[in-house]
């Protein structure tokens, strides 16, 4: 403050003294006269073309410098971001192979991306993981919601975690509900206890709607679990839509989680999802509920009977269980882990593995060719008409397909 006082007091009282300098005006140029002759105007003249010529050639030159720098910076910037692409592929890949939880994280977040740098990163990913997958036992849950499967979730957990080297990885697929446009597993937090534990990884399997769509994100997902030494990985779905088939596809186990007196219509499970259990469990077989339970124990296991037998001669059994009394778990978690030994034992396992992957390319090559054929701009206005002429029932779906396609290949 001090300070400041004493400035304002100096330069009040220059101006009461008058002593600061005021400056004097510079007396005018005198102005250069008129060029008069033709000999001086013609002078006058070139000096001015060579001035707007030397102007031009500068800003030329500036405009040529500066596309040139601009060139280079992008090119530079492209560089760094194919660095940084290797980078943190390389970076993933040494974490998910340490069994870092925050890498595995990262690449399931990545593979949610629709960017084409990220996309590019976990291609490169899981083509470096893939020698180190496939350990794993891979069970698929499924049930209607309320039915208790994070419940059951996590009192499995329990009966996996009594040996302590098991490391379960559990993956939610929530296919949103096309109605609400909601959550159909639920937006709250689930299986908090599970996701607490240290041998547990618990993830909503990454929805990415880029070219394969959530089919591919989950097989790719699974497999990032597995090289991040996940020996169990679950794939919980909801059993309302088309998932639970594709679950089916890609799991050892599938195991199909049901109420008891609920009526099959009222829980929307279709007999084609029963064909396709391993096992079944009815739920909630506590406080009352339990004989209940026994009799729809006893009505699917009569239903059961009455599919054709399995390929691999399995038979699926019924089991009773409540999560909240920790009962029935263990003799569901046993079933599982006899059904593995015996896969492994009689070489199912591997050819069951086998077909999945048959399937899952084949249905790549749908995917990668409908992609192509409807991104192609040149095929783009031939589509349309083409889907026209089967809206107008004109041609048939098959025809219009095989003439379509026929044009792809002879392009
Ligand atoms: P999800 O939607 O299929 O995952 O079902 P949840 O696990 O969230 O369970 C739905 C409801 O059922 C919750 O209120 C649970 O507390 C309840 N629940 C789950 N398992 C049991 C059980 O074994 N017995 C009883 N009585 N209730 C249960």
């Amino acid at each position: 403050m001090a300070v400041a006082n004493t400035a304002v007091g100096k330069s009040k009282n220059k101006a009461i003294t008058g002593r600061s300098k005021v400056p004097k005006p510079k007396p005018l140029k005198k102005l250069s006269p008129e060029p008069t002759s033709a000999t001086t105007r013609m002078i006058t003249y070139s000096i001015d073309t060579k001035i707007i010529f030397s102007v031009c050639a500068f800003f030329l030159f500036f405009e040529l410098s500066m596309n040139a720098k601009n060139n280079a910076q992008l090119q530079y910037k492209n560089r760094l971001k194919e660095r940084q692409a290797s980078f943190q592929s390389e970076e993933l890949v040494k974490g998910i192979l340490a069994h870092d939880r925050l890498a595995l994280a990262s690449a399931l977040t990545l593979l949610e991306s629709n960017k084409a740098e990220h996309i590019q990163v976990m291609d490169e990913v899981i083509e470096r993981i893939l020698p180190y997958t496939g350990n794993s036992l891979r069970i698929g849950i499924t049930g209607v919601p309320g039915v208790g499967k994070s419940t059951f979730i996590e009192a499995l957990a329990r009966e996996v975690f009594k040996t302590p080297e098991n490391k379960l990885a559990v993956l939610s697929i929530d296919p949103s509900s096309p109605i609400s446009k909601g959550s159909i597993l639920g937006d709250k937090t689930r299986m908090n206890e599970l996701s607490l534990h240290p041998n547990a990884f618990v993830r909503p399997s990454p929805s990415s709607s880029h070219l394969g769509g959530v089919n591919r994100s989950t097989r790719e997902s699974i497999l990032l679990c597995e090289a991040a030494g996940y020996n169990i990985v679950l794939v919980e779905t909801v059993g309302v839509g088309q998932s639970e088939t594709a679950v089916h596809a890609m799991t050892d186990f599938f195991l199909l989680l049901m109420l008891a007196g609920a009526g099959d219509q009222l829980q929307g499970i279709k007999r084609g999802i029963m064909e396709l259990t391993d096992a079944m469990v009815i739920t909630k077989a506590d406080s009352g509920n339990e004989l209940k339970a026994e009799k729809a124990k006893g009505e699917y296991t009569s239903a059961l009977h009455l599919f054709p037998q399995r390929e691999n001669n399995w038979i699926p059994q019924v089991f009773t269980t409540s999560s909240l009394e920790a009962k029935g778990i263990d003799a569901v978690w046993s079933e599982i882990d006899k059904f593995h030994r015996w896969s492994v034992s009689n070489g199912w396992k591997e050819e069951n593995r086998k077909r999945q992957l048959v399937s899952s390319f084949e249905e790549q090559i749908h995917q990668v060719l409908l992609h192509q054929l409807q991104s192609k701009p040149q095929f783009q206005e031939k589509y349309a008409s083409t889907l026209n002429r089967v809206l107008s029932k004109e041609l048939s779906a098959h025809r219009a397909a095989e003439s379509f396609i026929a044009l792809f290949f002879s392009a």
